[in-house]
């Protein structure tokens, strides 16, 4: 099990995969694949197909061309989803239910204990990710009384409470606000080298160009799939926008 392990890291790897909610695809001849460690953003105008492509990737769709696997399984068979933390853009607060960061980051533990208790190993498991993102002192705070940063935290604390070794994020910085960003990709950043795998979704292209190590430019193909400063000098931007788009500041 260790040899197939170290022979085969991809995290993702998607092969030809084509995939349209009608009869004219959304995307088209998809092959990618990201291995574990990678801190990979993928970005693209509106309706290009993003959320489309993350779908597919998670098994939330099935390709109608090519193949989508997770982890080494055919995605729509996979089923440990303890191992994928998803963020999504944050929510309006009074639309979710009263209940308390400690509360969210517990559930990060259900899969793991099924509905019994939770023990103290859970516990110190749920303290440690609390701490990890900093917000040990806001855990019986009621999530509707968070900032939108603090209760992205909070969902992060829960896919590490779970041990996800993929953080999926869809755009997880709409409506938190500018200091807080900094601090939320420093965060994102020290998991990665933590050995967290990390697929952004954004169309923040300052967020991207800055903190990502490696770019898939999308528009319902792919335009670019390289390292960021590759990207950065590429032109794969203008021509997925169809505009020239310029860039604030890369990595390093
Ligand atoms: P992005 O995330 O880049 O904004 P999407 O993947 O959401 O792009 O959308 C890609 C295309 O698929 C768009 O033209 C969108 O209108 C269409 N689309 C997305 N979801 C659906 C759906 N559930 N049914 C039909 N069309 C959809």
């Amino acid at each position: 099990e260790q040899a197939e392990s170290k022979l085969d890291d991809a995290v993702v790897e998607l092969s030809n995969v084509e995939f349209g909610y009608t009869a004219s695809p959304v995307v088209e001849d998809i092959s990618l694949r990201i291995d574990s460690g990678e801190y990979v953003a993928v970005v693209g105008p509106n309706g290009s197909g993003k959320s489309t492509l993350m779908k597919l990737m998670l098994g939330l769709l099935r390709p109608d061309e090519g193949t989508a696997a997770i982890f080494g399984e055919p995605s729509h068979v996979f089923d440990d989803g303890a191992r994928i933390g998803y963020v999504a853009q944050h929510a309006s607060a009074s639309k979710e239910m009263p209940i308390t960061v400690r509360e969210v980051v517990r559930m990060g533990r259900f899969p793991h204990v099924g509905f019994g208790r939770l023990s103290a190993e859970d516990n110190r498991i749920v303290d440690d990710a609390l701490e990890t993102v900093g917000m040990t002192a806001f855990a019986n705070r009621r999530v509707t009384k968070l900032s939108g940063g603090q209760r992205q935290r909070a969902f992060i604390a829960r896919a590490l409470a779970s041990e996800a070794d993929l953080l999926v994020l869809d755009e997880p910085t709409v409506g938190v606000d500018a200091e807080s960003v900094e601090a939320f990709y420093d965060l994102l950043a020290s998991l990665n080298e933590s050995g967290i795998t990390i697929l952004l979704i954004e169309h923040d292209l300052s967020a991207v160009t800055e903190h990502a190590d490696r770019v898939v430019c999308l528009n319902r193909e792919i335009y670019f799939d390289g390292p960021t400063e590759e990207f950065v000098e590429s032109d794969a931007l203008a021509r997925a926008f169809g505009t020239a788009a310029t860039f604030v500041g890369t990595k390093r």
